[in-house]
C-alpha cells in the first residue's frame, strides 16, 4: 500500500520542525574538513510545488512555512532553514517548497554524497527529475529505504547524516524505524541518524517513544513540537517528535530557542508545546 503522498503536506509544521533542524546537523557536518554521505531512507518526490497540485489543495505549508516566510524575527537556526527555502522562490513569493534531498544539495560539498530511497513510482520519477544533473554525488534508488540503509552501511566515508522519514501510513513502521536504527548502529555507531514521528492521539507515537527511550544510545536528542492539542476524536497529527542519534554537541542550544518560537508562531491553540531532552556526553 503505497497511498500517501507528501506533496499534501510539504512545507507543513512537521517539515518546518525537521528540515530546520536537518540543516543545523548537515551546516555541522561541512564544517569538519572530510567528506560524509547524506543518507534519505524515504526521500519523497525531492521538491514541490505550493501553488498548485496535491499541496495547494489542503495549503498545510500555510500554517507551517507559510508562517514563517515574512517575519523578521527569526531565531538564528530557523532563518537560516527559511532563507535555503527563499533561496529556491527568489521573486518572494512562496511558490515551492524543498522536501529533504532538495534542502540538503546546496549544503553538500563536491566530495559529500546523497544517497536516496524512493519507493512510490510517481514520487521516485519526481525525485531523479528534481535531482539530475547531480552526477555521481547523487545516488537515488526506487527500493525499500530499510533495506537499502542496510546496504549502505557502514559507509565509505565513515561520516553521514541518515533521515529516516517513513509514512507511519501503515502501523509496523513504528517498530521498523526502530529496527533500522537498532539494526543501523551495530554497522555504523558514530553516524548521526534523525528519525522523525508523527504525534498521534493513539498509542503507537507513545509506544515508539518508550522503544526510543530503551534503546539508549550513548549520546541522543530527543524533541517533539505540538502546534494543537490532541483531537479528542481520536485522529489527525496535533505535532511530530524528532530523535537524534549522535546529534551535534550544539544542537541543544539551538534548539532552546527554536522551539519555544516555533510552538509560538506555528501554535493553533493553547494545547501548543514543545519538549526537549538530550544526553550528551
Ligand atoms: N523525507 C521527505 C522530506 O522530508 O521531504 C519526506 C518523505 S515522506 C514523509 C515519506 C516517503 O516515503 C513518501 O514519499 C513515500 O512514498 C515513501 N515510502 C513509503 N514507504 C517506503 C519504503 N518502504 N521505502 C522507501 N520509501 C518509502
Amino acid at each position: 500500500m503505497l497511498s500517501y503522498r507528501h506533496a499534501f503536506h510539504a512545507g507543513n509544521h512537521a517539515d518546518v520542525l525537521k528540515h530546520c533542524v536537518l540543516v543545523q546537523v548537515l551546516d555541522h557536518y561541512t564544517r569538519k574538513d572530510k567528506p560524509f554521505w547524506y543518507i534519505d531512507t524515504h526521500a519523497g518526490a525531492g521538491l514541490y510545488a505550493l501553488d498548485s497540485g496535491y499541496a495547494a489543495q489542503n495549503a498545510e505549508f500555510r500554517d507551517g512555512i507559510g508562517r514563517l516566510w515574512r517575519r523578521d524575527d527569526l531565531p538564528p537556526a530557523v532563518a537560516r532553514y527559511v532563507k535555503l527555502v527563499h533561496d529556491l522562490n527568489q521573486d518572494g513569493t512562496l511558490r515551492r517548497y524543498p522536501g529533504s534531498p532538495a534542502l540538503a544539495l546546496p549544503l553538500l560539498r563536491e566530495d559529500d554524497r546523497m544517497r536516496l530511497c524512493e519507493l512510490h513510482p510517481g514520487d521516485h520519477k519526481l525525485l531523479l527529475q528534481t535531482m539530475q544533473g547531480n552526477g555521481r554525488r547523487v545516488k537515488i534508488e526506487a527500493a525499500d529505504g530499510y533495506a537499502g540503509l542496510r546496504a549502505l552501511l557502514p559507509p565509505a566515508p565513515r561520516r553521514a547524516v541518515v533521515l529516516i522519514d517513513p509514512p507511519y501510513e501503515q502501523k509496523q513502521d513504528y517498530a521498523r524505524v526502530v529496527d533500522a536504527l537498532k539494526d543501523s548502529l551495530q554497522r555504523f555507531a558514530t553516524g548521526t541518524y534523525l528519525l522523525w514521528y508523527p504525534l498521534l492521539p493513539r498509542p503507537e507515537p507513545r509506544l515508539l517513544q518508550d522503544r526510543l527511550a530503551r534503546l539508549a544510545p550513548e549520546s541522543w536528542l530527543h524533541a517533539t513540537l505540538s502546534v494543537q492539542a490532541p483531537s479528542g476524536e481520536g485522529f489527525g497529527m496535533h505535532g511530530s517528535g524528532l530523535y537524534v542519534v549522535n546529534p551535534p554537541w550544539t544542537l541543544p542550544a539551538a534548539l532552546e530557542t527554536v522551539l519555544p518560537f516555533l510552538a509560538r508562531v506555528l501554535g493553533k491553540d493553547a494545547g501548543a508545546a514543545h519538549t526537549l531532552a538530550h544526553r550528551i556526553p
